[in-house]
């Protein structure tokens, strides 16, 4: 499973709404990063937001606050970006600093700005079925299946993890793939059996070598969403190599973006 050509796909239908946006609203739309301290990792992904950003004509900025900023600023910071016309979108960058605590920063952002779905109103939208937005991790998962053809009706699937921003939202959305869903995390019982058994498997547990090829069915169709660094080296949660000879499709970590 290919991430890249998917990836210029989605950027190329982005640009034409973007476009669109610019033509009515007169200006582009506008993305604001929250910042809190910088660390290296962090620093990479943002640089990406930038790019992918720069290429389909959306205006991103980052709002940077200091490492040893209070909770007070960084609610305010939001506050102020909630309230600003030329701002259409909000993320702000995780993991937080201890001293922050997640559920201010998650009920300070605006709903209607809230694109990576992490307010409990979009969070509520996703539970029910309906539209709002959506995890980025956890859609993207689903997505790069669907639009690489892969049945995803009937089909027994397993997410390895429950976390609120991966493996919880990415249950979700396979259920209204009409998928019948298994979540499994830390205190699973007989993990190798349900991966057995599994049509398609989201792995997002943050644990290197979890999934090998010899636990697969085979055929199974495989999304590794894990991303851990081993010797200097990132990698998945899947071990690719074993996994590869079983599976019908497998997604490779580190994958291309486009
Ligand atoms: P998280 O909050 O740490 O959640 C990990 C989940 O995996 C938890 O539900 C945990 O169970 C479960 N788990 C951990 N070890 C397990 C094991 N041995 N067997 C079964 N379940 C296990 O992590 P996250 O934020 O969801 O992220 C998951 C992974 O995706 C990480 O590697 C992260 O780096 C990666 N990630 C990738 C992207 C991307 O763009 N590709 C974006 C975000 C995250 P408990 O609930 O019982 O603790």
């Amino acid at each position: 499973l290919e991430g890249g050509p998917i990836a210029a796909e989605i950027r190329a239908a982005v640009a034409e709404d973007v476009a669109r946006f610019r033509r009515d609203q007169g200006r582009p739309p506008g993305l604001a990063v929250v910042i809190i301290g910088r660390d290296a990792p962090s620093t990479v992904y943002l640089e990406q937001i930038l790019r992918g950003c720069a290429k389909v004509g959306i205006d991103a900025r980052f709002a940077e606050l200091e490492g040893e900023a209070t909770e007070t600023a960084v609610v305010d910071a939001i506050k102020d970006l909630n309230a600003d016309p030329a701002i259409d979108g909000v993320i702000v960058q995780m993991p937080l600093p201890r001293t922050i605590r997640l559920r201010a920063v998650i009920a300070a952002i605006d709903p209607a700005k809230d694109i990576d779905g992490i307010h409990p109103l979009n969070a509520g939208l996703l539970r029910l079925g309906y539209d709002g937005f959506l995890p980025a991790t956890a859609h993207a998962a689903v997505e790069i299946l669907r639009r690489s053809g892969i049945e995803i009706a009937g089909k027994d699937a397993l997410v390895i993890g429950r976390s609120a921003v991966v493996g919880m939202p990415a249950a979700f959305l396979l259920v209204k793939e009409d998928a019948t869903v298994t979540v499994a995390h830390s205190r699973t019982r007989d993990l190798p059996g349900k991966i057995g058994r599994a049509d398609i498997i989201v792995v997002a547990a943050g644990h290197p070598g979890l999934v090998t090829g010899e636990m697969l069915k085979k055929g199974a169709v495989v999304v590794d969403v894990g991303i851990n660094v081993v010797d200097g080296q990132i990698r998945g949660d899947v071990d690719f190599e074993s996994a590869r000879r079983v599976a019908s499709a497998i997604t490779p970590v580190p994958g291309g973006v486009g």
